[in-house]
């Protein structure tokens, strides 16, 4: 009977499909290395979300294991060579996040332009903070999308028909066509698109090339009344880069979804300033996105025994 170790919180109807095939299934939430490498031995099939990690010593304690799924899109916690040298095979659901990201940064560019969750800080605090809590309109304004790939051109669209943005992006390759005319959407260099744009906001994936892509230089390239969102991966902006820009008034603001350091730790000094909005990596935390990963994931598995 296949073994399946579902190691993160998996919606319900992925589960039964699995059931309903055949296969035996272990629910464990988020367990620490040591206990995942007791509960790996035998599964000849786990699923992930952005955790727990699938180290090289969990790979290889992995007596049977054939495919690794993880209920979602970014692949940073498995370690692929590991899975790659004993054959096994890493599954995803690149799509199932996509609108839920795409409203989250939108949500994040409104929190910030609007400063709202300033706004309710004091409220609370009994502050009736009109003047501070002076805005602009999305209206009319540049938007860079940095990875024009499924969330940025989800956040593009919803910006360029919803707000009315105006659209240019920078990516290794260019968008299809279609895409560019129905957004009117311009491919620029990355230093054209940090000067232009009011708002910047972040999609690629985490890789080599994008660690620290919006550093210190880069930051100074923006405008001072820029918003810089985050909704891809903590290490694709320098932290401490950051936190100066936003100090010192480099940029207007940012809106964060991802950090460096997750959990990011209590009292860090990003969690003293007015001018940033954080969300505690949320993006894909909607009951739509995962249904869509967990019966996608599902579905992969079921096929891949079936073969
Ligand atoms: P995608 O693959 O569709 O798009 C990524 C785009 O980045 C592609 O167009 C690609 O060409 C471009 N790109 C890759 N490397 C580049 C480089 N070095 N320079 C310039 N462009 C480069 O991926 P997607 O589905 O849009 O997801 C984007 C990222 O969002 C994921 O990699 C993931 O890290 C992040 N994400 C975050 C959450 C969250 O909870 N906040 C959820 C899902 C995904």
């Amino acid at each position: 009977m296949v073994k399946v170790l579902v190691a993160a919180p998996l919606h319900e109807k992925a589960i039964n499909l699995l059931k309903d095939a055949g296969f035996e299934v272990v629910y464990e939430e988020y367990p620490d290395e040591e206990r995942l490498i007791e509960l790996i031995r035998d599964a000849d099939a786990v699923i992930v979300r952005s955790k727990p990690r699938i180290t090289r010593r969990v790979i290889e304690a992995a007596g049977k294991l054939k495919i690794i799924a993880r209920a979602g899109v970014g692949l940073d916690n498995i370690d692929l060579e590991a899975a790659k040298e004993k054959g096994i095979e890493v599954v995803n659901a690149p799509a199932a996040p996509t609108q839920s990201v795409a409203e989250l940064a939108i949500g994040l560019m409104l929190a910030v332009a609007r400063k709202i969750a300033f706004a309710d800080r004091k409220m609370r605090e009994g502050v009736w903070a009109k003047k501070q809590a002076m805005g602009v309109e999305l209206k009319g304004k540049t938007l860079g999308v940095i990875g024009m790939g499924r969330i940025g051109s989800t956040v593009a669209r919803i910006a360029h028909h919803g707000f009315g943005m105006k659209i240019i992006y920078y990516d290794a390759r260019r968008c299809p066509k279609e895409i560019e005319k129905e957004l009117k959407a311009k491919c620029v260099s990355l230093e054209e698109l940090l000067k232009e744009a009011d708002i910047v906001t972040l999609h690629v994936p985490l890789v080599p090339a994008t660690r620290h892509l919006i550093n210190e230089n880069r930051l100074k390239l923006m405008k001072k009344n820029a918003i810089l969102i985050n909704t891809a991966r903590g290490g694709v902006v320098d932290t401490n880069a950051l936190v100066k820009a936003l100090k010192e008034g480099w940029i207007a603001g940012a809106g964060l979804d991802v950090y460096e350091e997750e959990p990011l730790p209590p009292g860090h000094t990003l969690t003293k300033l007015d001018n940033v909005v954080l969300t505690p990596h949320i993006g894909s935390s909607t009951l739509e996105a995962q249904e869509r990963a967990g019966v996608e994931v599902a579905g992969k598995i079921i096929e891949f025994f079936k073969k």
